[in-house]
C-alpha cells in the first residue's frame, strides 16, 4: 500500500515513511492512495473471527510491505494479553442501543487500543533498523498514559509526555507518574493542554532539534493509530448487525480520530448509514457539518476533558477526501486557516460529509443528566465522553441499530460520576495499587529552550 499527503498526492510514502513521521514533511497529514475495499461476500468471511483474527486480517492490509501476518498476528497477540477480558472489547445493551466499551486495557481508555499495537511495531521496525527514537507527546491526559504504557521498558526508545500541570484529572496523572522506568519522563508544564500542543510542534519543527534527537510522536494524527482503530467497527458491526443490514455509531469526538477510523471502514464497505460526530460544548465540527465553515473558536473547560478540543486535526483527512483527492484544494483550505482562521467547504463537499455524518453536541447539564439517568434506569455508571455519544444519539432519530462508542471507564472521571450518582465507581482491582504509589515528575516552565534542554540532557 501506497500513502500520500494531504496536502502533495503526488509523492508516495510506505508504512515505514508513515509510521515513523507522523506528519507528512509538508505539514500535511498521510493517507492511503487506495483504501482497501470488501465486497459482501468477503466482509461474512471476516464475521465469525476473534478480535486478534480480524485484527491480524485489517492490519495486515495496511502495511504488508513491512511485515509479514505472521508477524502481525505476534505483535497483535502481545499488544491484547494484558487487556482485562477476552475479546479487547466487551458490547452490552443499554436499552434499545448497543454500548460497546474500549476501556478494558492498562490505562482505561480507547486509546489503549491503538497504542499498544503501536509500542509493539516500534520494536519491531527499530530492531529491523537497527535505530533509536525519542517520542514526544503532548497529553490532555489519556494520550500520555496509553502511550507511556505501551512504550516503558523498551529498548530503543525514550518517552517524554508533557501535560498541563493540575489541568488533568488525579487518576489521569498517577496514570502516567507512577510508572518507575527508566525510559519515561514527565513534564508539567505551567500552561493548558493546547500550549502544550504548541510546544511539540515548535520541537517537530525546529529541524536542528528534531533530527538530533530523532524525535518521533504517537499523537493522534499517527496514520497507525487510525488503522487498528477501525477493528472495533467491524468487530461490533458482526456482533449487532445482520448480513448488509445497515447500522449506525456514535463516537464521542475531540480531534476526529476515532470517528475518522469509522469512516475508513465504512469506505472499506462496512454497512454504515451514519457516524455520529458527538461533541461537548467545544462543537466546531458540528457548527461545521451544519454551515460547511470550519471556524476554531476559544477551547472551553468541560467534565469531558479529553474532547476538550477546537481544532480537529484528523478533520483535514476527511475534507481531502470529500475534495476528491484533490491535494491542491485541501493545501489552500489549509492555508486559509492558519491565515484568515477559518475555511469554508462547498455545497459538493458539505453534501457529501452529511450522506455519512451527524453531529450533536451536549451542555454541561445535558452530560451530566445523562450520567444520573443512565443509572437511575439502568443501574449502568458511565464516563462523561461516553456520556456525551448516549445523549447524542437520544437528541437525533435516525433509522437501523445504533453503536455507542464508549471510550473511558468511569473511574477515570470518578468526582463527577460521583457528583451525578452517589456512588464511587472503583478502580479495576489491578490497578488499585496506583494511587498510593510515588510519583514522579518534573515541573518546567513555559520556555521552549528549557524543555528541549531537559530532553537533550535525558536522551
Ligand atoms: C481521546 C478521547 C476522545 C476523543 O477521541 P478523538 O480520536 O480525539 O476524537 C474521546 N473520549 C476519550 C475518553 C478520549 O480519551
Amino acid at each position: 500500500m501506497e500513502y500520500v499527503s494531504t496536502r502533495n498526492a503526488k509523492k508516495v510514502f510506505s508504512f515505514k515513511d508513515v509510521f515513523l513521521k507522523g506528519l507528512a514533511p509538508d505539514g500535511g497529514l498521510f493517507v492511503p492512495k487506495k483504501i482497501p475495499l470488501y465486497n459482501s461476500r468477503e466482509l461474512e468471511k471476516l464475521r465469525n473471527l476473534s478480535y486478534n483474527e480480524l485484527a491480524t486480517k485489517i492490519i495486515f492490509k495496511f502495511c504488508s510491505e513491512e511485515f509479514d501476518e505472521v508477524e502481525i498476528k505476534d505483535l497483535i497477540k502481545n499488544s491484547y494479553k494484558n487487556f482485562r477480558v477476552n475479546d479487547v472489547v466487551v458490547i452490552k445493551k443499554i436499552g434499545k442501543v448497543n454500548l460497546l466499551e474500549l476501556f478494558h486495557g492498562p490505562t482505561l481508555a480507547f486509546k489503549d487500543i491503538a497504542m499498544q499495537v503501536i509500542g509493539n511495531m516500534y520494536e519491531k521496525i527499530l530492531e529491523k533498523n537497527n535505530s533509536k527514537v525519542n517520542i514526544v507527546v503532548a497529553t490532555s491526559g489519556d494520550t500520555g498514559a496509553a502511550a507511556i504504557s505501551a512504550i516503558k521498558d523498551r529498548k530503543n526508545m525514550k518517552i517524554f509526555v508533557l501535560h498541563p500541570d493540575n489541568k488533568i484529572s488525579e487518576v489521569q496523572r498517577k496514570f502516567m507518574t507512577t510508572v518507575n522506568s527508566d525510559n519515561v519522563f514527565n513534564i508539567a508544564l505551567a500552561s493548558n493542554f493546547d500550549e502544550c500542543q504548541k510546544f511539540v510542534k515548535s520541537m517537530f519543527s525546529d529541524k536542528d532539534f528534531s533530527s538530533s534527537i530523532n524525535m518521533s510522536g504517537v499523537n493522534s494524527i499517527n496514520w497507525s493509530r487510525i488503522v487498528v482503530q477501525i477493528v472495533y467497527y467491524f468487530f461490533s458491526y458482526f456482533k449487532v448487525a445482520k448480513r448488509s443490514e445497515k447500522i449506525n455509531f456514535s463516537v464521542p469526538t475531540g480531534n476526529f480520530g476515532d470517528i475518522y477510523a469509522g469512516y475508513v471502514a465504512k469506505k472499506m464497505g462496512l454497512p454504515i448509514n451514519k457516524l455520529i460526530i458527538a461533541t461537548n460544548s467545544n462543537d466546531i465540527l458540528k457548527r461545521t457539518v451544519t454551515t460547511g465553515i470550519y471556524k476554531p473558536l476559544k477551547v472551553e473547560h468541560t467534565v469531558s476533558p479529553s474532547m476538550d478540543i477546537q481544532v480537529a486535526s484528523n478533520f483535514e483527512r476527511l475534507v481531502f477526501d470529500v475534495c476528491s483527492c484533490d491535494s491542491n484544494k485541501t493545501l489552500k483550505l489549509m492555508n486559509d486557516l492558519s491565515e484568515i482562521g477559518e475555511f469554508k467547504l462547498e455545497k459538493e463537499e458539505l453534501k457529501k460529509i452529511k450522506e455519512s455524518f451527524c453531529s450533536e453536541s451536549l451542555s454541561e447539564e445535558e452530560t451530566k443528566s445523562v450520567i444520573k439517568k443512565t443509572y437511575k434506569n439502568q443501574k449502568m455508571l458511565i464516563d462523561p465522553h461516553t456520556a456525551v455519544a448516549i445523549g447524542a444519539v437520544n437528541k437525533i432519530s435516525l433509522e437501523g441499530n445504533t453503536v455507542i462508542l464508549a471510550t473511558a471507564h468511569p473511574s477515570k472521571f470518578s468526582d463527577v460520576v460521583m457528583k451525578e450518582t452517589g456512588i464511587n465507581p472503583e478502580l479495576p482491582e489491578n490497578l488499585k495499587n496506583i494511587l498510593d504509589k510515588k510519583e514522579k515528575y518534573e515541573k518546567l516552565p513555559q520556555d521552549l529552550k528549557k524543555i528541549q534542554n531537559y530532553i537533550l540532557e535525558r536522551v
